[in-house]
């Protein structure tokens, strides 16, 4: 028995890439036991294996027109259970202590909204129970547990989330995302070939980038981190090199600390609505009740006593919303429903975008450059976003990070599997404070 110490306590989470056979297993395996020189204590949060939640989303969808619900979650949850139980076999069979909980084992509580659930709180007692006996935990991610014993899954990319509340839960002194990439880059790394990481970002430069679209990190679980102050440290799985922090105390980041897209979406257009008090709310509470997202909303100004209104949403709650057309249509509210799927949208994030004039104009005159069309355009405290069509997405994208960040070649996003070796050995956040100042030159001006 060691007695629990929260100062040699690592939470690591590890996405779906980072697992996806059972070669990265047994990297991942090797990898918690380097790390394990550093730390005492470890809670490794796992993804399911690659793709296999899509997998699973594919099969329901062949058994099922509305895979949704209680049973999805059943299924979901079993992608999570596999990585787990296999990690924990690996590193046990390196001679290394580990054990592995499913939600339910170590009680991550949620409410009980299936498919997208919140977490309530997460006992800690077996967790430290297990950390006491000098176990790795191996905790399976995106799940949750309701106080009527209910699976539940926390929405695409949860594991995130999961990590992050393990961490506050047990006031973890940093959560480590390990994925494949180096860290939050200026544009998916993957998609723009310039896009340089990024060193350290505010937690509200980092929620706002995810939530447009950085798929790297949930913005939820950036959320949960800010709100008990725990670090994060965004890394890649296949070498020990720094990646990108997120925490409290950033200073002044450059204006634009990135360019963000998101295909996932679908423009919606309701035509012919009656100009009268109270009309907006009752459509929008439709909305609200279906559990339709929205998230950019233009009224153009009544003509004839009838309002024109668009709004953005995620493009698999179109089929919600044309039931709602129904009903409205039955009522009177609206005269027609327009949805447009060949959309995306583009964004520039930074916490000072609404103090510096002029990059909503450069963000607008990059995208003139490429004769690319804006449909519809939304400014926030620290984000300009614009609709455009798809096609045109990726060259958008291109051009508007080569305006803020130029074009510079990218130092590397994905990392080789050759380079996956994880010899040297861990900074700590104390090293980034130092070098902050160095490190933000590599941002926009
Ligand atoms: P994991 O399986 O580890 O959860 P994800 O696939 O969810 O990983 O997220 C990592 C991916 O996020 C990267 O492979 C990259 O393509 C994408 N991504 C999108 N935007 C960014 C960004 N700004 N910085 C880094 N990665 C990004
Ligand atoms: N396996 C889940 C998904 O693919 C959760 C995650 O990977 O974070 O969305
Ligand atoms: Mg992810």
């Amino acid at each position: 028995m060691s007695r629990f110490e929260r100062s040699k306590l690592l939470v690591q989470k590890y996405g779906g890439s980072s697992v996806a056979s059972p070669e990265h297993i047994r990297n991942v395996a090797d990898r918690i036991i380097a790390c394990q020189q550093e730390a005492r204590h470890m809670v490794v949060a796992v993804s399911a294996m690659g793709k296999t939640t899509d997998q699973l989303i594919g099969m329901a969808g062949q058994v099922s027109s509305r895979p949704v619900g209680r049973e999805m979650d059943q299924l979901l949850a079993c992608g999570e259970t596999i990585a787990v139980s296999l990690l924990s076999l690996a590193l046990q069979d390196r001679g290394v202590p580990a054990i592995s909980l499913t939600a339910a084992q170590c009680g991550i509580r949620t409410d009980g909204s299936f498919n997208k659930a919140r977490i309530a709180n997460v006992e800690t007692g077996r967790l430290v129970h297990e950390l006491e006996s000098g176990r790795v935990v191996i905790v399976a991610g995106f799940q949750g547990i309701t106080s009527d014993h209910e699976i539940t899954t926390l929405g695409r990319g949860g594991g995130d989330i999961t990590g992050a509340a393990l961490a506050a839960a047990l006031q973890a002194p940093v959560c480590e995302i390990c994925t494949d990439v180096d860290g939050v880059y200026t544009a998916d790394p993957n998609a723009v070939e310039g896009a340089r990481l990024v060193p350290e970002l505010s937690y509200e430069e980092a929620i706002e980038l995810a939530a447009s679209g950085a798929k790297v990190l949930h913005p939820r679980a950036a959320e949960i981190c800010m709100q008990y102050d725990v670090p994060i440290h965004v890394r890649s799985t296949f070498h020990r090199r720094q990646g990108t922090w997120i925490r409290g105390g950033v200073m002044e980041n450059a204006a634009v600390v990135g360019i963000t897209s998101d295909k996932k979406i679908a423009k919606v257009t309701l035509l012919e609505v009656r100009d009268e008090p109270g009309l907006a709310a009752a459509i929008f509470r439709d909305l609200a009740r279906e559990d339709v997202n929205v998230r950019l909303i233009i009224q153009a100004a009544a003509t004839h006593d009838r309002n024109r209104i668009t709004f953005v949403t995620d493009n698999d709650q179109v089929d919600r919303i044309k039931e709602l057309e129904t009903a409205w249509r039955k009522r009177k509210i609206v005269g027609e429903v327009q949805v447009d799927l060949d959309v995306a949208k583009i964004a520039i994030v930074g916490s000072r975008i609404a103090s510096t004039p002029g990059l909503a104009a450069r963000m607008f005159t990059a995208l003139a450059r490429m004769n690319v069309n804006i449909d519809c355009i939304s400014t926030s405290e620290m984000k300009v976003s614009c609709v455009i069509s798809r096609q045109d997405l990726d060259q958008a994208v291109r051009a508007v990070h080569g305006e803020f960040f130029g074009t510079a070649k990218a130092a590397g996003g994905r990392t080789p599997a050759s380079k996956r070796a994880a010899t040297s050995k861990p900074n700590t956040r104390r090293t980034t404070a130092k070098t902050s100042a160095s490190r933000r030159r590599a941002t926009a001006s």
